[in-house]
């Protein structure tokens, strides 16, 4: 049994509702395990990123930003390996044409023997031997489709800063230890993408390279694993719905030295999965590189005279699949007192949400709709407000409430009279009152990040 409910198709519904995720190309029919993210989607990823940002690299003097290019040289491709096996085993269905990964532990007997039989329709026999597949995106460079010209939509971020070590370090001066991260969209050609935003053919990864020197890194691989975990709790992730996986010698990639991933508990057949993994990389991307380019990659270290090639501790974290933790970490379905009607909240750390106040007018006359409407103005200068003067109040409250917004704030008859309004708490429901031109900097000091 699970730990945790399913909440992905409640999910997916609110979110298309209220603004966070469409699917792409909807109008159309949608394309395959593609999403847009709507009005509020876009400001809930850009705070995850941003948080990221700041803690990997605005909060240290150790790591530098990189925002490379997603087409590459194609040698890169053939350097990193992912030419070559950057491919899942690949079955299909003669009867009804679906195609699964032949792990999956749907299939039942052998894909390619009599006993094998299709998850989808139930056919004994009809599925294909194995065969590998490539899961990167071939496109073309320039006008003319020939071989010459084929480049790939990278499926990682990871490569452009490996090919960009020298570039960073020498203008930035740093000194080994230190890191290279960057934020960037990534494509891979899943054979079984699904479940929502959790593995998709587009997506945007959060990836930091830190560069060691050889015989530190485990020292610094544990450093860094707990540094993300500790990064995953910031967000507010229940510590109960997150645990490391050790990768056993079968999982290890073969260059790897040693790889944790981070896990989230999705709930229901999800439960727990991969949201960032941490490995220890050694000397593999900076040699091959070296090797495929003809270039030294080498790091001279000055005090003790010597060149080394540098060994690499990664930190790899998808934003989107980080999102889809937030969001279902947030989700809560609760009665409350005194009324038939329960509310649905999104119970999101304040610096994720993405409205952090709505504002409203108790009543639409008496002065209060323009004290609210330049109250709303005043705190638009610090963060995105939401003015809301329509319907009863309770649901104007609940609107809020299912997108996350952690304060709302009330100009009501009192207002007029002392200058004082409420700030009502998300998660408390809780109303205090406050004066009105405090209540910037009140919401400014709990919000945090
Ligand atoms: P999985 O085993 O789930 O396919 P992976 O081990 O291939 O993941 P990595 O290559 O280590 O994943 O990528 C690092 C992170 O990028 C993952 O932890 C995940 O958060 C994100 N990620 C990878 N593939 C996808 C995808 N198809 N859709 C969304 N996010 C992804």
């Amino acid at each position: 049994m699970p730990n945790q409910p399913d909440v992905l198709e409640k999910l997916v519904s609110l979110c298309k509702r209220r603004g966070f995720i469409f699917q792409s190309s909807e109008i159309y029919g949608g394309t395959g395990s593609v999403w847009d993210y709507g009005p509020l989607g876009v400001e809930l990823k850009k705070n995850i990123k941003d948080r990221w940002w700041n803690a990997m690299v605005r909060a240290r003097d150790d790591i530098e930003g990189l925002d490379a290019a997603i087409l590459m040289h194609p040698r890169v491709w053939e350097a990193s390996g992912h030419v070559a096996t950057f491919t899942d085993p690949l079955v299909d269905c003669s009867n009804c044409k679906k195609r699964f990964r032949a792990d999956d532990p749907k299939i039942k007997g052998t894909p390619g023997q009599p006993d094998g039989q299709c998850p989808a329709c139930g056919m004994k026999g009809t599925l294909s031997e194995p065969r590998m597949f490539n899961l990167m995106f071939k496109t073309f460079m320039g006008p003319v489709e020939e071989s010459a010209s084929v480049v790939y939509l990278r499926p990682e971020t990871a490569q452009g800063i490996y090919v960009n070590f020298l570039n960073v370090q020498q203008s930035t001066r740093q000194k080994v230890p230190f890191g290279i991260a960057q934020i960037g969209k990534a494509f891979r050609n899943e054979i079984t993408p699904g479940n929502f935003i959790f593995r998709t053919r587009e997506f945007e990864q959060m990836e930091m390279q830190f560069f060691v020197e050889p015989g530190t890194d485990m020292h610094w691989f544990d450093y860094w694993k707990e540094q993300r975990m500790e990064w995953h709790k910031s967000l507010g992730l229940d510590p109960a719905r997150l645990l490391f996986h050790e990768h056993t010698k079968q999982e290890l990639a073969h260059y790897a030295r040693a790889a944790f991933d981070v896990q989230f508990d999705f709930g229901g057949t999800l439960d727990f999965q991969e949201i960032e993994g941490v490995h220890n990389r050694g000397d593999f991307d900076l040699a091959r590189h070296q090797e495929y380019s003809g270039k030294k990659l080498e790091y001279f270290d000055q005090p003790n005279n010597k060149r080394f090639l540098p060994y690499v501790v990664e930190t790899s974290v998808g934003a989107d699949r980080t999102a889809l933790a937030v969001l279902v970490n947030a989700y809560k379905e609760e009665k409350v007192e005194g009324e038939d009607e329960g509310r649905t909240v999104l119970a999101l750390h304040p610096s994720l949400a993405p409205i952090k106040a709505g504002v409203f007018p108790l009543v639409k006359k008496d002065g209060m709709p323009e004290f609210a409407e330049k109250l709303t103005k005043e705190l638009r200068k610090s963060f995105p407000v939401f003015y809301d003067e329509s319907g009863a109040i309770g649901r104007r409250y609940r609107r809020q409430d299912e997108v996350g917004t952690p304060y709302c704030i009330t100009v009501d008859g009192q207002t007029i009279a002392d200058g004082t309004v409420t700030i009502r708490n998300r998660d408390t429901l809780q109303q205090e009152r406050v004066a009105a031109e405090h209540v910037g900097e009140i919401i400014k000091a709990r919000i945090g990040s």
